[in-house]
C-alpha cells in the first residue's frame, strides 16, 4: 500500500496493510508541513529462526507504531523514530518489513530455549 505523502492533511486519513504475516492498522495525519505521524497497531506473527537450536518459529506481535514520516531531510536529530520517503511516497509495507527486520537483528529463542535458564546469551 502506497499513499502520497502530499495528500495526507491534519484531518487523520485511516489505512490498514498487511505483509509478511503482520497487519498495519491505524491513521496518518499531518503534524507540520514537512512530517506526517503515523499511529497504528501493528498485529501478527513474525516468522523467526531460533539463534540457539536453529528452528524455526512464530512470534506473536501486537504493538503500538508511533512514528513521522517525512519527505524531506530532517536536520534535526531529536528525532529518531523519523522515516523518510524521499520520493514522496508512504510505503506501508516497507514499514512493516523495517519492523520485521529490525525484530529479527535481536537475538530471538524459540520457547523451548528461552524456558531454559541454564544458558547465557553469548555476545
Ligand atoms: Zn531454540
Amino acid at each position: 500500500m502506497q499513499i502520497a505523502l502530499s495528500k495526507i492533511s491534519t484531518t487523520p486519513k485511516d489505512f490498514q496493510a498487511e505483509s509478511g504475516g503482520l497487519s498495519l492498522c491505524g491513521s496518518l495525519e499531518r503534524i507540520s508541513r514537512d512530517v506526517v505521524a503515523l499511529k497504528a497497531r501493528l498485529k501478527g506473527e513474525i516468522e523467526l529462526v531460533c539463534d540457539r537450536c536453529g528452528k524455526s518459529f512464530t512470534l506473536p506481535q501486537d504493538q503500538e507504531l508511533d512514528l513521522k514520516l517525512s519527505d524531506s531531510l530532517i536536520e534535526t536529530q531529536d528525532d529518531l523514530d523519523i522515516i523518510e520517503f524521499l520520493d514522496g511516497i508512504i510505503d506501508i509495507e516497507y514499514i512493516i518489513q523495517s519492523e520485521i527486520e529490525s525484530q529479527k537483528a535481536l537475538y530471538n529463542y524459540c520457547k523451548d530455549c528461552s524456558d531454559r535458564e541454564d544458558y547465557e546469551i553469548e555476545f
